[in-house]
């Protein structure tokens, strides 16, 4: 039941919202019943919604919904933080790459986050896509199969 994974992963990162002062809205259907591996779907939340607190300042908003869409089912983490500037989007799937060069903000991480996302969506036959502007947010959209 993916609309049980990812409710309760994004339970477990509404209380580290709530330390930073996020708000972090959800509107998940159920049920969506998908064949997939739970636990590779689960890290891939983490990964996401682990993005969207990070590069997301205090005060902001995290939206998380999940739905059937047609024969496939759609995953939507949309934050409203610093966003990523066009130049780098083509390569945030890369294995360790990192928006950092310019970002004084001191934030942790390898630059894998992504990279793995994205084999978690290949391996389930999904698709993975990003839209982003700098300054007003980003939007990882992930579609699979369901059937
Ligand atoms: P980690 O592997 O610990 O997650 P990371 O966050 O550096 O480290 P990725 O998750 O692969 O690595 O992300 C790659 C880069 O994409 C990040 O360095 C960051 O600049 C940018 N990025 C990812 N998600 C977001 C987001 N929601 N908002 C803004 N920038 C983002």
């Amino acid at each position: 039941r993916l609309d049980e994974v990812v409710q309760k992963c994004t339970q477990v990162f509404s209380q580290l919202a709530i330390v930073k002062e996020i708000s972090l809205e959800t509107a998940i259907e159920e049920p969506l019943e998908i064949v997939g591996d739970g636990e590779r779907l689960h890290q891939l939340m983490v990964i996401l919604l682990d993005n969207a607190l990070k590069y997301t300042n205090k005060g902001g908003t995290i939206f998380v919904s999940c739905k059937k869409e047609g024969n496939r089912v759609a995953i939507l983490v949309k934050d409203s933080g610093i966003g990523i500037s066009k130049e780098n989007i083509p390569f945030l799937f890369d294995r360790f790459y990192r928006v950092d060069k310019m970002r004084s903000r001191a934030t942790e991480g390898t630059g894998l986050g992504l990279s793995i996302a994205k084999w978690i969506v290949d391996a389930h036959h999904g698709k993975i896509t990003v839209s982003s502007e700098e300054g007003k947010g980003t939007s990882f959209l992930v579609t699979l199969p369901w059937k």
